[in-house]
C-alpha cells in the first residue's frame, strides 16, 4: 500500500484555504473552517504559514457572535504583480496587474512595417518599462503571460500568424533571455477567452465562446468552465473556417475563410473599395457611421451578416450559453450588434436556442493581456514553489 504523503496533504489544504480566502475575503478562522471543512486547528495551522508567506495576512476585527471578537484574514492581492502582453500585427498591448487582476499600469504600442529585429527590441523595451512601474512586492514580477494573435501549439511555440511574423521568432526563448521571470505564451483567442471567464460578462457561464475579430478571427473556447484546447493546443482557428466554398484563397491554405470575410480588416479593405480607394480608420469609420453615412452602413450590414454566418456555426456546434465579441469596431458602434443579431437570428437551427445573448467585451482591448497575465496568476496561486 502507498502511504500518503502527509506533506502533500499539508500542501493541499493550504492551497484549499488560500483559495476559500481570496474568494470569501475578509474572513474569519472559524468561517474558514466552516467553509472548507477543514478542522480548526488544521485551519490555524495553515494560515500561519500563509502568513509567514506574505500571501494573506490579518486585518481588524470582525462582528462578534458574542465573546472576543474574530481577527479577518485577507488576500495580499499587492504580494506579487504579472504581466500580461498581447502580440497582434500592429500592435504590442503590455499589462500590469496585482494578484486580483486589478490593472496597475498598461502600456500601448502601435506599429506599421518594422522589421522582427526592430519588433523584438520593441518588445522588450515595452515589457522592461512595464516591470519598471512594478510597486515593491515580496514576490516582485510573478510572470510574463504572452497572449499571440496566431497559430500557438502546445509546446507555446507560435508556428502560424498569418498577418505578421511572429511565427519567424521563438517569442518564450527571447523573453527568457531577458528576464528572470516565468514566461507562458498562448494564441491570443484563448487568453481572452480566460480574462473574460475570470472578470468580464461570462464569469458565470459554463460553456461560452469569445470571439475575436480585428485583422483575422480567433476563437477561445470555454467547455465546462475549462478552456478546451484540442489535442496540440491549436483550436479554435475558426477563422479558418471556410463560409464560401469556392471563395478567396486564404494563407493558410483554404479557401473562403471566414475571417477574408468578417474580419475588420475585411470590413475596412470593403469599405475603401467603395469609397475610392480612400484609406479607412477607426475614427474614419466611427465618424462615418455617427453621420449615418449610407455606404458604411450597407457594410455593416455585409459584416454582420458574414459575422453572423460563422457565429451561427459556432451556435450550432457548441450551444454555447454565451458568446462575447471581442472587437474595437463592434465596441465602438454597438448598433452592429443589431446586424449580427439579424443574421444569427434568421439562419440558428431553431432547434438550438441561444441561452443568453451574444455581449460585446467589457474588458475591451485589455482582455487577452488580462488574460496572459492570469495565466501566470493561476500558475503561482497552484505552482508547488509557492508553497514549499
Ligand atoms: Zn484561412
Amino acid at each position: 500500500m502507498e502511504l500518503v504523503d502527509q506533506n502533500d496533504i499539508k500542501l493541499h489544504s493550504q492551497k484549499i484555504i488560500l483559495s476559500t480566502i481570496i474568494k470569501n475575503y475578509p474572513i474569519s478562522r472559524a468561517k474558514l473552517s466552516e467553509i472548507t471543512n477543514l478542522n480548526k486547528a488544521t485551519v490555524s495551522l495553515q494560515a500561519h504559514s500563509l502568513i509567514k508567506k506574505h500571501l494573506i495576512s490579518e486585518i481588524g476585527m470582525g462582528v462578534s457572535s458574542g465573546g472576543r471578537k474574530p481577527i479577518l484574514l485577507v488576500f495580499n492581492k499587492n504580494a506579487g504583480y504579472a504581466i500580461g502582453v498581447e502580440l497582434a500585427a500592429n500592435y504590442i498591448l503590455s499589462i500590469l496587474i496585482d494578484l486580483e487582476g486589478n490593472k496597475v499600469f498598461s502600456d500601448y504600442f502601435e506599429f506599421v512595417n518594422e522589421s522582427m529585429e526592430t519588433l523584438n527590441s520593441i518588445l522588450i523595451e515595452r515589457i522592461r518599462m512595464v516591470v519598471n512601474h512594478a510597486p515593491e512586492s515580496p514576490y516582485g514580477i510573478i510572470g510574463i503571460g504572452v497572449g499571440v494573435h496566431g497559430f500557438v501549439n502546445e509546446n507555446q511555440t507560435v508556428v502560424f500568424t498569418p498577418h505578421s511574423n511572429w511565427d519567424k521568432v521563438d517569442i518564450k526563448d527571447l523573453l527568457e533571455e531577458q528576464f528572470t521571470f516565468p514566461v507562458f505564451i498562448d494564441n491570443e483567442a484563448n487568453a481572452g477567452a480566460f480574462g473574460e471567464k475570470l472578470y468580464g460578462e461570462i464569469k458565470n457561464s459554463d460553456n461560452s465562446i469569445y470571439v475575436s475579430v480585428g485583422t483575422g478571427i480567433g476563437l477561445g473556447i470555454i467547455v465546462n468552465n475549462k478552456l478546451y484546447r484540442g489535442s496540440d493546443g491549436v483550436s479554435g482557428e475558426m477563422g479558418h473556417m471556410s463560409i464560401e466554398f469556392n471563395g478567396k484563397k486564404c494563407g493558410c491554405g483554404n479557401q473562403g475563410c471566414w475571417e477574408l470575410y468578417a474580419s475588420e480588416s475585411a470590413f475596412f479593405k470593403n469599405l475603401s473599395k467603395i469609397k475610392n480607394g480612400v484609406e479607412m480608420t477607426h475614427e474614419k469609420a466611427n465618424k462615418m457611421i455617427l453621420e449615418n453615412d449610407r455606404d458604411i452602413l450597407m457594410e455593416i450590414e455585409k459584416f454582420g451578416h458574414f459575422l453572423g454566418i460563422g457565429l451561427t456555426n459556432m451556435i450550432n456546434t457548441f450551444n454555447p450559453d454565451a458568446i462575447i465579441l471581442r472587437s474595437n469596431l463592434i465596441e465602438a458602434n454597438p448598433i452592429i450588434l443589431k446586424s449580427i443579431k439579424k443574421a444569427v437570428s434568421k439562419r440558428v437551427s431553431r432547434y438550438i436556442p441561444l441561452k443568453n445573448e451574444i455581449f460585446i467585451s467589457q474588458l475591451n482591448r485589455n482582455a487577452a493581456a488580462l488574460g496572459a497575465a492570469s495565466f501566470m496568476i493561476k500558475k503561482f496561486l497552484v505552482d508547488s514553489k509557492t508553497f514549499n
